[in-house]
């Protein structure tokens, strides 16, 4: 703004001091011709008056001379010398007798010396009047006559230094009154300067404006004039071009779902807010995750999507300003809290000044309790969920990109946590975040080097004591020889978009071995747990059933072990991938059930062919009380569907009873075998020897 000001009066100066110059140099040439001639014209007339004057004089002296020489001269002749020798213009005056003898003088010798007395003799003799010039006097020899008869001359000696006086007077006077002029005519032009180019500076003015981008501006010029008309068209274009830029500027920097500021502009915000953050103020970027998004946007379709997304952003926003005026009270109406949406399912807050970290956690408290009603989407009600994960500055960054990316990292804890949770950032989940940087580093690198393969944990059956099947378990041997856990890996694999490769190769490697378990006369299945992300794979049956013709092993050998909760969560995808495996005779086991706490309704109508109760039942058999009703609940039910059942981590003989005596039929846990290397399984296999007493397990050292 300030510029623009002064850019505008630099350009205004010169163009009105140009205007001025010109219009002053043309009043100096006609106010220096006018002077001039006036001069000139002045000192004509003065010389004319000179001459007349010069003329009258001599005329005088003729006059009062004539009776006087008449008379013979005398003394009245010297005073009429002496007086008319007075005027200024006069110098000297004589008188001489018809014969050129001076008779009268003013007594004074005359300035051009002799010339006076030497000119008579001429006139004398010539009878007319001689004048002649010397050293700028003007000297002039006149006969007087009487009837025609010579009765004497009057001399006169006439100077010219009053015409120059006056003629210098009056130059001077011009130059002053000149002067004056080229005052009045400077001050005059200035103002006409000033009035004849208040358009064009209105112009300038404006334009310097819109080069600062300030297209608000607008001329005023009221001229009456092809000016105003040219104004008048420009504001018009102006208007037009603000609006243009306005509706530009919101679709760039607004979400058109939504409605809310979009990445770009919670960046700009974000930015301007870390800009003017006081030494002893907080700052909170808080990332908000929709819960159970994925699911409306898949099963209802993306307009539905859209609908809950908006529905969603108008409710974080309302009651974001309920909470920031409720807790940050005044400093809300000074600096608002703001939210924005960064991608797909994601929001941001940015609490631009906090006194106290639990201000932001109450904040978020408000916000996600906001969600808790249900959603209209069509003739859908859904409840979707909020997670937060809060980034506070300066401590945990000062640039925008830090906050974000802590304040992720947060967001992902929380996720993991469960739902509806929020974490604030600690320098604990950077360090977790760079372990699992790390992490990713070594499992890209563990696929390519294979690093991955499965061990083997048997399945007993209750009731032959045989060992009917083997669920094969994911191990990662680093490179160093360490062991790591699938807890550990599995879920970062997933996250990192890489269980694919990994679930693969577990799977191809454990219908390889279930062929040699098979070829060498054992009736022992395969049991292979698989991630929902490999689920989502629309080829993933193709590469089950490639993987069983490669390996050799008949269909019905292979178990195929999906987790409750993902069952649960998309029983229709879970569904449409197994119908062609099952057709071909794949079994499919629930894993870890009881632990999703799902409706049984739902899980009922899924193809499933065997239920494995999940082992923190089993472990709690002796010591909950709840627990031994659960798993008699979950073998009836199996029971009443015909499904076979495994108990997952027996690790006792009493838990081994207690299964067998309720309707169990399958166990698996390390009473029997923990998970063991294929080839040790192999002869483990081979050295079962089937009991009818869990006794005889103690006997034979399984313990
Ligand atoms: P899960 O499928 O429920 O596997 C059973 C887990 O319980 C295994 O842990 C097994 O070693 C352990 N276990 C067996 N018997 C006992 C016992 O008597 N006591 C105790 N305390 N634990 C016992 P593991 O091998 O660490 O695997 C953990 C989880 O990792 C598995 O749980 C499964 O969900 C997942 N996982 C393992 N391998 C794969 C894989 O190839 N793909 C996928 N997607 N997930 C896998
Ligand atoms: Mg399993
Ligand atoms: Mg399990």
């Amino acid at each position: 703004m300030a510029s623009a000001k002064s850019t505008s009066s630099e350009v205004r100066r010169p163009i009105r001091k140009t205007f001025t110059a010109f219009v002053v140099a043309v009043s100096l040439v006609l106010i220096s011709v006018i002077a001039v001639t006036n001069v000139l014209l002045n000192h004509n007339n003065r010389m004319d008056e000179y001459q007349r004057d010069q003329a009258g004089a001599l005329q005088g002296l003729v006059a009062v001379g004539k009776p006087l020489l008449e008379a013979g001269g005398g003394t009245v002749l010297r005073e009429v010398a002496i007086a008319a020798a007075e005027s200024p213009s006069v110098g000297a005056v004589a008188y001489f007798d018809s014969k050129g003898e001076l008779v009268a003088t003013n007594d004074v010798p005359p300035h051009s010396g002799n010339l006076m007395f030497e000119s008579v003799a001429t006139a004398w003799k010539e009878k007319s009047e001689i004048s002649h010039t010397m050293d700028g006097y003007n000297v002039v020899m006149r006969p007087v006559l009487s009837d025609g008869v010579v009765v004497g001359f009057v001399g006169a000696e006439f100077t010219s230094a009053t015409i120059s006086a006056l003629f210098y007077r009056h130059l001077i006077w011009n130059a002053v009154l000149g002067l004056l002029a080229l005052t009045l005519a400077g001050y005059a032009s200035w103002i006409a300067a000033t009035r004849a180019t208040e358009p064009l500076m209105q112009m300038i003015d404006f334009t310097s404006k819109l080069s600062h981008r300030r297209l608000t501006a607008r001329i005023r010029i009221t001229s009456a004039n092809e000016f105003e008309t040219l104004a008048g068209a420009f504001n018009q274009l102006m208007a037009r071009l603000n609006d243009t830029m306005s509706r530009v500027q919101r679709l760039a920097y607004m979400d058109p779902i939504t409605e809310l500021p979009n990445r770009e502009r919670f960046n700009r915000e974000l930015t301007e807010a870390l800009s003017s953050l006081g030494k002893q103020d907080m700052l909170a970027v808080i990332l908000l995750d929709i819960e159970r998004f994925r699911w409306v946007n898949e099963t209802l379709g993306p307009q539905r999507g859209d609908e809950a997304l908006s529905v969603v952003g108008k409710r974080i926003s309302h009651a974001l300003q309920k909470a920031d005026r409720a807790v940050r009270l005044a400093e809300a109406e000074r600096a608002p809290s703001m939210v924005g949406r960064l991608g797909a399912d994601e929001f941001a807050i940015v609490i631009p000044r906090l006194i106290a970290k639990e201000q932001a956690a109450r904040i978020l408290q408000l916000v996600v309790s906001a969600m808790r009603q249900p959603i209209k989407l069509g003739e859908h009600s859904v409840t979707l969920g909020l997670s937060g994960g809060v980034a506070i500055a300066p401590s945990d960054g000062d640039t925008p990109e830090d906050l974000i990316k802590n304040a992720d990292l947060a967001l992902k804890e929380a996720k993991r946590e469960g739902s509806n949770r929020a974490r604030f950032f600690t320098q604990r989940l950077n360090q977790a975040a760079l372990d699992r940087l790390n992490l990713e580093t070594e499992i890209r690198q563990g696929i390519e080097e294979d690093q991955f393969f499965p061990m083997f944990q048997p399945k007993v059956s209750f009731k032959t004591g045989k060992i009917i099947g083997a669920e094969a378990l994911a191990r990662w041997r680093r490179t160093n020889g360490e062991m790591i856990s699938p807890a550990l890996f599995i879920p970062m694999a997933e996250e990192l978009g890489l269980i694919n490769h990994i679930g693969e190769s577990i799977l191809r490697s454990a219908c390889h071995h279930a062929t040699r378990w098979m070829q060498d006369g054992h009736d022992c299945r395969v049991a292979v747990n698989v991630s929902p992300r490999q689920f989502e794979n629309a080829t993933f049956a193709d590469m089950v059933l490639e993987s069983l013709r490669q390996a050799g092993l008949p269909p019905g050998r292979l178990e195929l072990e999906v987790t409750e909760t993902m069952a649960v969560e998309d029983p229709e995808r879970v569904s449409d991938i197994m119908r062609p495996l099952r057709a071909m005779g794949v079994r499919l086991a629930i894993d870890d059930f009881g632990a999703g706490h799902s409706n049984l309704g739902t899980l009922t109508k899924l193809p499933f062919d065997v239920f494995k109760i999940d082992q923190q039942f089993v472990r709690a058999l002796h010591s909950d009380k709840q627990a031994p009703a659960i798993i008699e609940m979950i073998l009836a039910m199996a029971d009443a569907l015909g499904l076979e059942t495994v108990a997952e981590g027996v690790e006792t003989v009493s838990q081994s009873d207690f299964l067998r005596r309720r309707g169990c039929t399958i166990a698996q846990g390390y009473l029997y075998s923990p998970p063991l290397p294929a080839d040790e399984f192999s002869e483990f296999l081979s050295g079962w020897q089937p009991f009818g007493d869990p006794v005889d397990i103690m006997a034979n050292g399984f313990q």
